[in-house]
């Protein structure tokens, strides 16, 4: 099945050249990029390897290719469809990159090196942090998102941190623990916000379950303050009737 998949997806994705009267496109350099050809490349889809053939625009001033249906389908400079790099990332978040190959071959019947799980997991974790941070900027202005009213009778917030040794290029720039010494560690925090309803036949308080959501971060206490501060607020810390904060004493 799959492989009548990659056939009818490979009809699929053979593009037309443009129409004679087709307008040339513009270029990020301000000039405008020609219809060249057509050219086709191999792209790996959860079907599996299709080719795809899509007309090719060059710009004459600075010599910049483009492939506008690249850019709609969400492959530009890619080899895999978006299908392919959801699953690397899934995969590549819970297990070893090298390891990860292994479930993509059995679940999936996708060859695919351990590289790829890497780039993959590693741009949507990239992609991932930009969003946190757009949204913990706005946090420290105070324009937190709208969180729809809920019955929380208890939330809590834990938090620790530790130094984790490093190598010195991931401390460069960075002033010691001592003054005149150069950092050997880098602050790493964990955090995570629960909610508790229940008491068990003892009167102890239960952790609701599969209420528990985490975040961490290498940072410094004070960046993950707020880090922890949005996804407390993003599961409802305002309609909270009781707020519990437990942290170990630490600045
Ligand atoms: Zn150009």
């Amino acid at each position: 099945m799959h492989q009548a998949g990659v056939s009818a997806l490979t009809q699929l994705l053979q593009y037309p050249p443009p129409e004679e009267d087709h307008r040339p496109l513009p270029c990020s350099c301000g000039h405008s990029a020609h219809y060249k050809e057509l050219r086709s490349k191999t792209l790996l889809t959860v079907l599996g390897a299709v080719q795809l053939t899509r007309p090719y625009y060059l710009c004459a001033h600075c010599a910049t290719g483009q492939y506008p249906v690249d850019v709609e389908l969400g492959i530009a400079g890619l080899e895999s469809s978006p299908g392919v790099r959801r699953m690397e990332a899934v995969v590549g978040g819970e297990m070893p990159f090298a390891l990860g190959c292994e479930p993509m071959k059995v679940l999936a019947g996708l060859d695919i090196p351990a590289k790829a799980v890497e780039r993959a997991a590693e741009a949507i974790g990239a992609q991932i942090a930009r969003r946190d941070e757009h949204e913990i900027a706005r946090a420290k202005q105070l324009v937190l998102p709208l969180v729809s009213k809920q019955n929380i009778p208890e939330m809590y917030v834990l938090m620790d941190g530790v130094q984790v040794p490093v190598v010195p290029a991931e401390t460069e720039g960075r002033t010691g623990r001592a003054e005149d010494q150069r950092a050997r560690t880098r602050e790493c925090e964990l955090g995570c916000v629960f909610t508790q309803t229940c008491v068990d036949h003892e009167g102890w308080a239960i952790r609701d379950s599969d209420s528990t959501t985490y975040v961490g971060a290498i940072e410094t206490a004070e960046e993950f303050g707020f880090r922890l501060y949005s996804e407390a607020w993003r599961r409802g810390w305002e309609w909270a009737k009781l707020k519990v904060v437990i942290g170990t004493g630490g600045r």
